[in-house]
């Protein structure tokens, strides 16, 4: 029975995508991406401080984060 198999497989495909990606943006329905946004600081003595921080980006604050 190949093909219930087959079947089988594509629909656990699907539900696993579904369940890791597939957000979407309040503000703008579109889907968001996840990525991480790496952003240089300086503290109060002018160290750098580089920081790491996960974003989802869509077309709202895409411009924002890119720059
Ligand atoms: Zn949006």
């Amino acid at each position: 029975m190949p093909k219930k198999k087959e079947r089988t497989f594509v629909a656990k495909l699907a539900h696993e995508a579904r369940r890791i990606h597939k957000e979407k943006c309040p503000v703008c329905g579109k889907e968001v991406v996840p990525a991480v946004f790496h952003a240089a600081l300086y503290n109060e003595d002018g160290c750098y401080r580089p920081q790491r921080r996960r974003v989802k980006i869509c077309d709202c604050n895409r411009e924002e984060i890119y720059g």
